[in-house]
């Protein structure tokens, strides 16, 4: 069963990581990203162990939580969230990582306080120049985070971020190091980083999350 083994080697990798960078191999969760997957396979993920499920769209991750609603599993959303689907969001997710405005989060707030939720949240930050279209760029994060933290429905555990697609897994190094150092810089604890291609450089630098798709699954 080919998910079994990419799974073993992705610990296997994060473990190893840990290992050269002086942590502890439990400061690091795995977020298995099952977009695109079928909701079928996420019950095997779940049997091996695995605790965190991510999806971008909140239909997909409507459907698939309605077929697996029992499952205990952490569900995260990792794709942009538009608005007007705060209140499917809230309803849905355990830890939302893509809140990019002040905007989206004024919205989460009230639909967490319609529901009397407390809603963990991520500040996503555009760490590269063209990789992606959203993000609060860095030198804002603070200001932002202020802001945000005066809305009591909404609870800010830490940053996320993505380094841009590089040839060379190393040459993702500095933007994992600077989401780190922000994160380390404003006391927040979950630093949201690293993907298939990048992940074990994101564990050394410092990642508490890592979300995994391809990886799992190809
Ligand atoms: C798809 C996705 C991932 C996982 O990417 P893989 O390369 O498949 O590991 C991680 N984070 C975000 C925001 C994504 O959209």
């Amino acid at each position: 069963m080919p998910m079994e083994a990419n799974l073993e080697s992705v610990r296997r990798r994060i473990a190893a990581a840990c290992g050269r960078s002086g942590r502890e191999a439990s400061a690091v969760r795995l977020v298995a990203v099952t977009k695109n997957q079928p909701a079928s396979s996420l019950p095997a993920l779940c049997r091996l162990g695995v605790g965190d499920i991510a999806e971008n769209r909140v239909q997909e991750a409507l459907a698939k939580r309605g077929a697996l609603a029992q499952l205990p599993v952490r569900w995260h959303m990792i794709g942009h969230l538009q608005t007007n689907k705060a209140r499917e969001a809230v309803r849905l997710f355990d830890l939302i990582h893509s809140v990019d405005s002040i905007r989206l989060a004024g919205e989460i707030d009230a639909q967490a306080q319609r529901i009397g939720k407390l809603q963990d949240v991520l500040l996503e930050v555009h760490l590269s120049g063209e990789e992606s279209k959203f993000g609060i760029p860095p030198a804002e994060v603070a200001a932002v985070l202020e802001d945000i933290r005066r809305l009591e429905h909404l609870r800010v555990t830490g940053l996320m971020g993505m380094a841009p697609q590089v040839r060379d897994a190393q040459q993702a190094r500095p933007y994992f190091r600077r989401l780190r150092r922000l994160c380390d810089e404003l006391k927040l604890q979950e630093c949201s980083m690293g993907m298939s291609d990048d992940f074990e450089v994101a564990v050394e630098e410092g990642a508490t999350l890592v979300r995994i798709g391809r990886a799992l699954f190809v």
